[in-house]
């Protein structure tokens, strides 16, 4: 689980880990991380925190190394880490449309490159890319443009991987959340409140707590039949 330390990722290694697995944090805040698998593990859960940024691949090359050498091979992977620039296109620095996209395309290709190349060379494993609808709507009133475009690759890229690696036994799919409650969505202020809570068809955000059963769903054999796949849980937004 690439992200896992707070907001949705948190949600899915919580899940996941309720549903049996032994899950693998990987954020950049090794502090955070260490806490909040502590407080999974105070739980019941089996979780353990490893440090890195998706951005570098010789952070995703150690801390896959360090994961199987604690948990052995790596059945799931799910590129959850991301980041947003709230702003219009001409108020974007070119800094923060190079971060935007290295982390939320670049670093889940690297992801898939490192953990899935291991994949292959296994002949199985399932890969959960996280997107978003934001890959098919563009986002009101501060319009996020390096954001919607990353993810829309995200999408495409989990597409061409899937058939790429349909034949070696790993499964490519993505999740496309619409707007859930985290640092990253600040769906309480003013100005994102009219849009993105009142035009919903549901007049809410998600909590992280209700997308992350399909993740779960996704890494399971009970999507086995599913590779390829964009899986939307937006409360009906994207339908506008
Ligand atoms: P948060 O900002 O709450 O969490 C982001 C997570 O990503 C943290 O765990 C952070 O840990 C990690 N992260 C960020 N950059 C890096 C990096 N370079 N290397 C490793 N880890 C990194 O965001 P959300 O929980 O809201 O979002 C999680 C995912 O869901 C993202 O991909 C986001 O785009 C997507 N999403 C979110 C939606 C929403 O409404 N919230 C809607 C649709 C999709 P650390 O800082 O310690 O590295």
């Amino acid at each position: 689980m690439t992200g896992g330390n707070r907001g949705l990722g948190l949600a899915y290694a919580r899940a996941l880990g309720e549903a049996g697995a032994r899950v693998a944090l990987f954020a950049r805040d090794r502090d955070l991380s260490d806490d909040v698998a502590a407080d999974l593990r105070a739980e019941g859960l089996d979780v353990q925190a490893f440090t890195g940024d998706v951005t570098r691949v010789a952070d995703l090359e150690r801390a896959t190394d360090e994961v199987e050498a604690a948990f052995g091979p790596v059945d799931v992977l799910v590129n959850n880490a991301g980041t947003c620039v709230h702003r219009p296109a001409l108020e974007v620095t070119d800094e923060e449309w190079r971060e935007v996209l290295d982390v939320n395309l670049t670093g889940v290709w690297n992801g898939c490159r490192v953990v899935g190349g291991r994949m292959v060379a296994a002949g199985r494993g399932v890969i959960v890319n996280i997107g978003s609808m934001s890959a098919d709507i563009v986002n009101r009133p501060q319009w996020q443009p390096g954001y919607n475009a990353s993810k829309a690759a995200v999408h495409h890229l989990t597409r061409s991987l899937a058939a790429e690696w349909a034949p070696a036994g790993v499964r490519v799919n993505a999740l496309a959340p619409g707007y859930v409650r985290t640092e990253m969505a600040p769906v309480d202020r003013p100005e994102f409140q009219r849009y993105w809570i009142e035009d919903a068809p549901q007049q809410r955000a998600a909590t992280p707590a209700e997308i992350a059963p399909s993740v779960v769903f996704l890494a399971s054999d009970a999507s086995s039949f599913m590779t390829g796949s964009v899986l939307t849980v937006d409360g009906g937004y994207s339908v506008y």
